[in-house]
Order: structure tokens, then sequence, then C-alpha cells
């Protein structure tokens, strides 16, 4: 391309194949459901092919809700103080109710992943407790896996610019549009079908892993000698699943892990992040922690040390592990290179491990366990779940056996 020639930003017949995607792929809508749907404002295009592609598939009736950026820091620049202590309990009362009466959720991730980052950190920390708290019957329902949901992105240019400052917008934009598009397989010629091939690899890995019963992986690399036990009872899970309401859906576009449950008392050893963390607009770089009986003990970063203090101290939990999960180094997200400020995807450039709540869908039978019985299996227990990635090419990783035997799960970074 050169300087003047003026080509659309963002590509409409791929952004039409991710919004088909989502709705066929991601959410596996059935004829009849509902779907409530959030989004930045600037994904509108995305919304409204999304809109076209579920309405399509039979969807009852689409509502959106569109939050702009504008609008989100005019709180903090201009609300009064009580403000921060405050959230609408009324409309997420009525997302419950939706979830409960089999509506679908989307999300659209695509704002500015900074956007708070020079706000003040007392009034985004209350902000964000307040809407935890206000948002938890809706949330059980998602994280209960009681309807089928998805989260897709969107090339905002605030996002875009972050992750490639040295372009001009439109370049900008039209680069993060062709990483989301090739991570999200729409780059391809039938990008259901290249869905339907990577499901079942995933499934193929999970089901090696869950055969095997491992107690424990062993991590070596550098900076990184960690022992994870697994839970009791542990299932590995990968791509599509199914939620209670019946539909396997693909709750995350992109996805390449496999994922399972550690035992929150038996991990120990020393842990080296191989990729910044970006955690509500702060950047925390070369964590290093030790665990000692399942807790971290001691923890460091040469960036954001004090941020990821706060957060180990956010409750019981944050000391401890909620999911451990496997991702080849050649897989496509990590070999773009780039580091997307964002957890959707780059989690899934790399082996991570993830502080705080774990999923119960990764137990056997995992619907059907009590809270308690979660907790007695080793599954852990915290209002937080926050992903850091541990993987490179020089990481080896060995399943241990109940009676010592190892096997060789990755070598190198590589499925072993
Ligand atoms: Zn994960
Ligand atoms: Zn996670």
């Amino acid at each position: 391309m050169t300087q003047h020639q003026r080509i659309p930003a963002i590509d409409p017949a791929k952004l039409d194949r991710l919004a088909e995607v989502a709705v066929k792929v991601g959410l596996r809508l059935e004829p009849g459901q509902d779907l409530f749907l959030t989004a930045p404002v600037a994904a509108l295009p995305l919304v409204r092919r999304i809109a076209e592609h579920a309405y399509r598939a039979g969807a009852g009736i689409v509502t959106p809700l569109l939050a702009d950026e504008e609008v989100t820091v005019a709180r903090y620049r201009n609300a009064s103080d009580q403000s921060f202590d405050r959230a609408p309990a009324w409309l997420y009362e009525g997302v419950a109710k939706a979830f409960s009466a089999n509506t679908a959720r989307l999300a659209i991730v695509g704002d500015n992943p900074m956007l708070l980052a020079n706000e003040d950190p007392a009034k985004v920390a209350r902000a964000s407790k307040a809407n935890s708290v206000a948002y938890q019957p809706a949330l059980e329902k998602i994280a209960g896996f009681d309807i089928n949901w998805n989260i897709i992105a969107f090339p905002g240019l605030s996002w875009a610019k972050l992750v490639f400052p040295d372009e001009t917008d439109d370049a900008a934009v039209t680069k993060l549009a062709d990483a989301i598009f090739a991570a999200s397989r729409v780059d391809q010629a039938d990008p259901i079908a290249a869905w339907a091939a990577h499901n079942k690899a995933l499934r193929s890995r999970s089901a090696w892993l869950n055969e095997q019963r491992f107690e424990a992986l062993h991590f070596t690399g550098p900076g990184t000698d960690l022992t994870i036990g697994l839970s009791d009872g542990h299932e590995w899970q990968g791509g599509e699943s199914r939620a209670k309401n019946g539909i396997a859906c693909n709750p995350n576009i992109p996805t390449e892990e496999v994922f399972t449950t550690p035992h929150a008392r038996r991990v120990s050893g020393h842990v080296s992040s191989t990729k910044p963390l970006s955690y509500q607009g702060a950047l925390i770089d070369n964590i290093s922690v030790r665990f000692e009986e399942g807790r971290i003990v001691e923890a460091k970063a040469s960036r954001g040390e004090e941020v990821l203090n706060k957060v180990l101290d956010t409750d019981e939990g944050s000391r401890r592990l909620g999911e451990v999960a496997l991702v080849p180094h050649s897989s496509p997200i990590s070999k773009s290179g780039l580091l997307f400020y964002n957890t959707l995807f780059d989690e899934n450039a790399s082996c991570h491990i993830a502080l705080g709540q774990c999923y119960s869908k990764c137990f056997v039978d995992g619907a059907t366990l009590t809270p308690e019985q979660i907790a007695a299996q080793g599954g852990n227990k915290s209002f937080i779940h926050i992903d850091w990635m541990i993987g490179s090419d020089k990481i080896d990783i060995d399943g241990v056996h109940a009676d010592g035997a190892r096997v060789p799960v990755f070598r190198k970074g590589e499925w072993a």
C-alpha cells in the first residue's frame, strides 16, 4: 500500500465473517434465543452485522448495550465522590433475569485497555468493587456456565494505537484488525470449518491429559522450577464446551489453550513471568513469585510491584492458583509477537497460570458439585481471576503420576 491510496481501515468482508463466527461458533445461538450484547461504541459496525446474523439464525430479540470511553472518563473527572461507591444494580438484576430465561451473552472488547491509567486509582478501585458486587447475580450465571456465552474483539482506534504506537491511525487499526482476524480464524476461506478442525485438535489434547490423570505438572525453565499439583477430580477443558442449557459454544474467540484446576494447597517452587501483564491500566513486568503449600509467600516485579502486591492482598484466595493452561509457543498469537494488553489475546500466546477463582467446569461432573465440594477437592475461591504468562520456547513440562513416574508433556515450549 502507498501513502496516497485510501483503503478502508477494516476489511468489511472479514468483519462480516467475524460476526458470523461469533453467532455460529462462539454462541451457537439457537432459534428463539434472545441475545444480550455489550460493546464499545467504536464496535457499532460489528454489532450491526452480529444483529443481522443473529436474526437470520432465528434470534428472538437482540439487545445491545454500548459503552463510550469519553462517557466513562467524564465520570472520573466530574462525578461527585459518592458516585464511586455506586453501580447500576437495577440493570444487572435485569441481566441476571434475562440469563435465567436462557438469553445468550456476547461481549465485544475493543476499548483502550489503558483508559483509566491516569485516573485516581482509589476511585477506580472503589468503582470496580461496587460494580463487582452489583454484577454478582449476573456473573454467577456466566461463571457457572448456565448459558452459552462468547467474547470476541473489535479493533478500536485507541486500542490499536496502544499496540501499534508508531503507525498512523488508519494503519494501526488495519494492523490490529488483521491480527484479530487471523487469531479468530476469519482470514481463512471457511472459518466455520477451520473452527471445527481447531476444536477437534483441542479436544484430543484435553482427552489425552484427562486419560493421563496427572497428579502434578512440573514446569522448568529460566527462573522457573514450579510444581503445580492438580485438583482431585480435575478435568482438562479446551475450545468448545457445553453450557448447562445444553448448547456447546466457544466462550473465547480466539482460544488456543487447554486448561484445568490446580490444587489450591499443592503448588510449590518459583516461577517467572515471560510477558508483561496489563492489569487495570497498569503494566506489571518481570514477575517472579515463590509458592509454599499453594500460597505465594514472596512476590517481586521489575515494574508494577506495588500493584501486584495490592492484587495479592485482595482476599484469602488471591495468593493461590485457580487455573493452569497449556499453549504451545508456536500458537498463531504467539507467532504474531505482539503484546495486545488484553487477556483474551495475550493468554492465548503462552502457557499461563491464573491467580484466584477456579472454574467449576474444570472438574469431573463440575456442574453437580457444591462450592464446598469444589473447595474440598482443591478448587480455589477468590474475587479475582488474573491470568499471567509463564510459557516460552525454553519451558519444559513433565506430567507427574501419583507413583512418581514422569511423562514429557512440553519440550522447549511445544507439545512433546
Ligand atoms: Zn486461561
Ligand atoms: Zn484464566
